[in-house]
């Protein structure tokens, strides 16, 4: 089996160190990708530190892949050898069941297999994206559009596909409201994606210190939640709303900012539980829903689009030397709006 170099976690309270990880032997149906770029999400953190539960350590955090094919098994017949690819979440589910037949394998009965931090079928522990190479079956492999470039591409996989998936599920387009909670990894996807999609999108973030930066990603409306009057100037305004936040909110003030029948989607995924009033429902025949990334199909798809729309993500390339801090920075808020790490720093020796 290959080895190849990696950046890992030994444990919940452990910085990432430069390591090595061994990859398998290509199936037939096999995909190797040499990765060249790998997103920070902010669900690397929650992991690597055990916030969802315990991890499996060592843990290689990354599924947010872009790279190139370099070799594929014997019965591959989706891509070939210098394709642009990438891969998401999850690298298998079960097949069968019939969310998997649906398409929409996010929600695999049987439990997809996580891109790391999961177990295979066959028992084996997955690694992810923060590493040199990957062998994925070509059923959960994205091809990724010439028109976006690999980096930029990078955060589609998972910032992109969880806002695009409720966005088209909640019929997000023109004359539809829509706001986005945080304007993070996810959010500021949200935001060019409604756009593009023709909604009218507003922003709520914590302060207006991102506004300019909000309305260049194409948001025509900018509030700061911290302001109490956001919540009065707001109320009834919103067919959908978006949270992102990985922090719990005030549910009851956010659901009355939404009209008659209008849905709040969460997919930032907090730690601790959350709560609300049923008033805050019953009142104007409001939903409260969640969502988790898409399937296979649908990435896809949000690929193409993102491709005919023109856009990636808003990055900041970093080294791979330089996660530790990013990590610190994703919690401060402090990115804009998401870490990228250059694989081809993890070939080369280390710089501290
Ligand atoms: P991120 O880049 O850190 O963005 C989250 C944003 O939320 C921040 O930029 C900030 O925006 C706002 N925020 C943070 N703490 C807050 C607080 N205490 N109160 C109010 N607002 C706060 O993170 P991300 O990568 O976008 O991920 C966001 C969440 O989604 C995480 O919990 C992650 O695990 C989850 N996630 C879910 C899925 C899914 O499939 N459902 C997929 C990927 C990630 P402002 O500065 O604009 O206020
Ligand atoms: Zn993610
Ligand atoms: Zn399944």
């Amino acid at each position: 089996m290959p080895t190849v170099p990696a950046l890992a976690t030994a444990g919940a309270d452990q910085d990432l160190k430069r390591s090595t990880i061994e990859r398998r032997e290509p199936g037939a149906h096999d995909v190797v990708i040499d990765i060249a770029f790998s997103g920070v999400c902010h669900s690397d953190i929650h992991q690597a530190r055990s916030e969802w539960g315990a991890g499996n350590f060592p843990m290689v955090p990354g599924h947010e892949i872009a790279g190139t094919v370099s070799a594929i098994g014997a019965e591959v017949s989706r891509y070939q050898v210098g394709d642009r690819v990438g891969v998401g979440c999850f690298v298998d589910s079960c097949r069968e069941c019939e969310n998997c037949v649906a398409g929409e394998e996010q929600y695999c009965l049987k439990g997809n297999v996580g891109t790391y931090n999961g177990r295979g079928y066959d028992g084996e522990i997955t690694y992810g994206g923060y590493s040199t190479q990957v062998v994925v079956n070509e059923n959960y492999v994205l091809g990724i559009p010439e028109a976006v470039a690999l980096d930029a591409a990078a955060p589609l996989l998972c910032a992109g596909i969880t806002l695009y998936s409720p966005l088209k599920h909640w019929q997000a387009g023109p004359g539809k409201r829509v706001a986005i909670i945080g304007l993070g990894g996810l959010g500021h996807m949200g935001v060019k994606i409604a756009h593009a999609m023709g909604a009218e999108v507003t922003v709520l973030s914590q302060t207006l210190s991102k506004a300019a930066d909000g309305k260049r990603l194409g948001a025509d409306h900018y509030y700061a939640t911290s302001d109490e009057q956001t919540f009065k100037d707001l109320r009834n305004q919103f067919d959908l709303i978006i949270n992102t936040v990985s922090a719990n909110l005030n549910m009851d003030a956010y659901l009355s900012l939404l009209r008659l029948n209008g849905t709040l989607v969460n997919v930032g995924l907090p730690t601790e539980p959350a709560s609300y009033q049923t008033f805050s429902l019953v009142g104007g025949r409001r939903s409260l829903a969640g969502s988790m990334i898409g399937g296979i199909r649908e990435t896809q798809e949000m690929l193409d689009f993102c491709a005919k729309h023109g856009f990636g993500a808003d990055i900041e390339v970093i080294g791979i030397d330089e996660v530790n801090e990013a990590y610190k920075r994703v919690l401060a808020s402090d990115v804009r709006f998401r870490f990228v790490i250059d694989i081809a720093t993890l070939h080369a020796p280390a710089t501290s």
